[in-house]
């Protein structure tokens, strides 16, 4: 994808799993880097890994729930280069798993501000230096945004996830005036540090009913996806190869949303 060398991207959720994998495969084709992530030592660790590509690379310390945090975040590196041409807004938690009488509301909030609030802020912020050039942004929802919603306790997850495919066909008509081409990508399950972020309720036990297949069950590898798999997507979207596709939604799940 010789058009993306010496281009820049901005990419949250930079520290781990799929963030990580596709920081990886953008400064792989060329492309300079802020890798935005609340999780500093790990950020770092992946800032050493691009450097050691020889990639320009740079970090912001960011809860993308923080709008002032996010606004530093885009400014900082446009500053730095000048212009952003792609943005990958995926930093995400699973939450507080719950039943819904059980859930408590300040945990609905939580995950419905870093998911769904921490997207639109990330797009707001990006507009004012994609639209000179255009651009391509690409916000991770999940399969539990639109297809499945039969993994229990994931109301608040399911709904923000759910809430990103609206918000981007939104942004992709709006932003279609720039050049700026806006895509979904929903994901099954991945091998990532997810679950460092998630925490199930004991009341979880209390709504289960039993399901044909085993949690992240996928008939084309009988196993969870790889992280560097969701990245070559990525790179696609973020390429010129993808020049008339906005306000898609693409799966990527190894068909485990069809069973
Ligand atoms: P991960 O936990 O490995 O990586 C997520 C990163 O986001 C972490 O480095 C974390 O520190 C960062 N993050 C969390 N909250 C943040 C905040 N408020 N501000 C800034 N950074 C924050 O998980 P992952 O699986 O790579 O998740 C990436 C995205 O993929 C998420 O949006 C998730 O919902 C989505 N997703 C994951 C799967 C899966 O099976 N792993 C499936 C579908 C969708």
């Amino acid at each position: 994808l010789p058009e993306l060398k010496d281009k820049v991207a901005v990419v949250t959720g930079a520290a781990s799993g799929i963030g990580r994998a596709t920081a990886v495969a953008l400064a792989q084709q060329g492309m300079k880097v802020c890798l935005v992530d609340l999780k500093n030592e790990r950020r770092e660790q992946v800032k050493q890994q691009l450097a050691d590509m020889k990639a320009e690379v740079m970090t912001a310390d960011v809860d993308v729930s923080d709008p002032n945090r996010v606004h530093q975040a885009f400014d900082a590196a446009a500053k730095q280069w000048g212009r952003i041409d792609a943005v990958f807004a995926n930093a995400g938690i699973n939450g507080v798993l719950s039943p819904i009488e059980d859930m408590k509301p300040e945990d609905w909030d939580h995950t419905l501000f870093v998911n769904l609030k921490g997207t639109f802020l990330c797009v707001k912020h990006a507009i004012p230096h994609m639209k000179q050039n255009g651009g391509s942004i690409i916000i991770t929802s999940s399969i539990n945004g639109s297809r499945v919603f039969s993994n229990f306790g994931m109301s608040a997850y399911s709904t923000s996830k759910a809430g990103q495919v609206a918000f981007a066909k939104m942004a992709a008509l709006e932003l279609a005036r720039y050049k700026i081409r806006v895509n979904v990508i929903c994901p099954g399950s991945i091998k990532t540090n997810i679950s460092e972020n998630t925490h199930p309720t004991p009341e979880l036990d209390k709504i289960k009913i039993p399901v044909k297949y085993p949690e992240g069950s996928q008939p084309l590898e009988h196993a969870p996806g790889q992280p560097e798999q969701v990245a070559d997507l990525v790179a696609f979207l973020a390429s010129d190869a993808a020049s008339h596709i906005t306000g898609t939604e693409l799966f990527i799940d190894g068909a485990e949303s069809l069973i």
